[in-house]
């Protein structure tokens, strides 16, 4: 097995093309992330200062602990809910790369407990067969909704499990991968999943689910740099605008 080596600048460059494609995409707007665990230090990770994703570069992209706070003297203002991911990253050692957006085609599920979002069609396998929902009031009573402490973050991360994604309710999601272009992936077609089922339990009748063996004969074999997750990654890269910054790694 060919190990990926990258630089740190192709690092924070590919972070900032996953920050464009998820705001090209309608995942992310003025609001949500998207992060990497630091290739150098498992302790750390890499996540913009807080701006809009559409417009992040790599002279925005900070350096974090696992609780969150800032590595080195770092004065700009940052995420209040960068705890997600420090969260997820100290309690997932396999996990890579992680994104939160609040994309409008989630929420339903997060609100109404008649129907669980599960994968429906092809592309949705990739969030797996289980998709908790995470109730910041459960633990947490009256907030404003927003996970703004490693309190907060670590019930997620605990609620999150060893699932690939999470619902927040009546907040968006947070979803977990063991590579930026999976996690990318992944929540690119979260919403459109939960598109598909929404328009399809208004068609009435019963819902016909991805099985299991279905979920796992999509997942196996993946690998982050095939040719064909590069082809969806090269070309949500260009539509976003930023095709010139694609650096492909070896194996
Ligand atoms: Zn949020």
């Amino acid at each position: 097995m060919i190990i990926a080596v990258s630089s740190l600048d192709n690092i924070i460059r590919d972070l900032v093309i996953a920050n464009r494609i998820l705001a090209k995409e309608d995942v992310v707007d003025a609001y949500g992330h998207v992060s990497m665990r630091h290739p150098d230090n498992s302790n750390h990770f890499l996540i913009a200062r807080s701006v809009a994703p559409e417009l992040v570069t790599a002279d925005d992209i900070v350096e974090l602990d696992l609780d969150g706070q800032p590595v080195g003297d770092e004065k700009r203002t940052l995420y209040l809910e960068r705890f997600i991911h420090a969260a997820i990253f100290e309690t997932r050692p396999e996990i890579m790369a992680v994104v939160h957006a609040h994309a409008e085609d989630t929420l339903p599920f997060g609100i109404a407990d008649a129907t669980r979002l599960r994968p429906v069609i092809h592309s949705g396998s990739f969030i797996g067969s289980e998709v908790p929902v995470w109730d910041i009031a459960d633990n947490f009573g009256d907030t404003n909704l927003l996970v703004t402490n490693m309190e907060q973050g670590r019930d997620l991360a605990k609620c999150l499990g060893g699932n690939n994604v999470a619902l927040m309710r009546g907040h968006g999601f947070a979803s977990a991968g063991r590579s930026l272009i999976e996690v990318v992936r992944m929540s690119v077609y979260l919403p459109r999943n939960a598109r598909a089922l929404l328009r399809a339990k208004q068609l009435g009748g019963r819902i016909k689910y991805l099985s299991q063996g279905e979920i796992d004969a999509r997942n196996r074999g993946y690998s982050p740099y095939s040719t064909e997750t590069w082809r969806a990654w090269e070309y949500w890269a260009n539509r976003a605008g930023c095709g010139h910054l694609l650096t492909r790694p070896e194996g």
